[in-house]
């Protein structure tokens, strides 16, 4: 996939979005729906997802979207944050196949860190478990 290309309605977080595909739920309005990574690099990796866009990447995020979808990505951070006091948070998200995108619908990443642990690989990491992220997912929105 290309940085630039159409948007594929049938993406992997297009049907999370319509519900089409469960997801374990962190929070959810009106511009943002944040879960937990299934392939999580760390323990709380969550992803945030923009709605009612069709924006593949940031570079295609309408400017008036960006604001509120930020604030959302904030928001989640700082609860992952509090709920799991991680040492670090890497927030980081990936534009194109070559950039390691894999999922063509814009996210962002929060992939907290701990002193000493080692990171899984973007792409490289093991299925969690349904109830581990189930109940990390009610850790961090008990903190939003
Ligand atoms: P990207 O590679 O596009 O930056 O990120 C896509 C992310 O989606 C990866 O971190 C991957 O682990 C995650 N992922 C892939 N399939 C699923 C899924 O079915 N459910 C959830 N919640 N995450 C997924």
């Amino acid at each position: 996939m290309s940085l630039h290309g159409s948007y594929d309605p049938n993406n992997l977080f297009a049907k999370i979005l319509r519900g089409e595909i469960p997801c374990v739920k962190v929070m959810e309005d009106n511009v943002a729906l944040a879960f937990m990574d299934i392939f999580p690099q760390s323990r709380g990796h969550t992803l945030v997802v923009p709605k009612n866009v069709t924006a593949r990447n940031f570079l295609e995020l309408p400017r008036e979207k960006i604001g509120p979808y930020l604030e959302r990505v904030q928001r989640v951070a700082l609860a992952v944050e509090e709920a799991l006091k991680p040492d670090g948070l890497v927030i980081t998200q990936f534009n194109g196949a070559p950039a390691g995108q894999t999922v063509f619908h814009l996210h962002f990443h929060i992939i907290p860190r701990y002193e000493g642990e080692k990171l899984a690989g973007h792409g490289h990491s093991n299925k969690a478990d349904t109830a581990a992220l189930e109940a990390l997912a009610a850790q961090i929105a008990a903190a939003l």
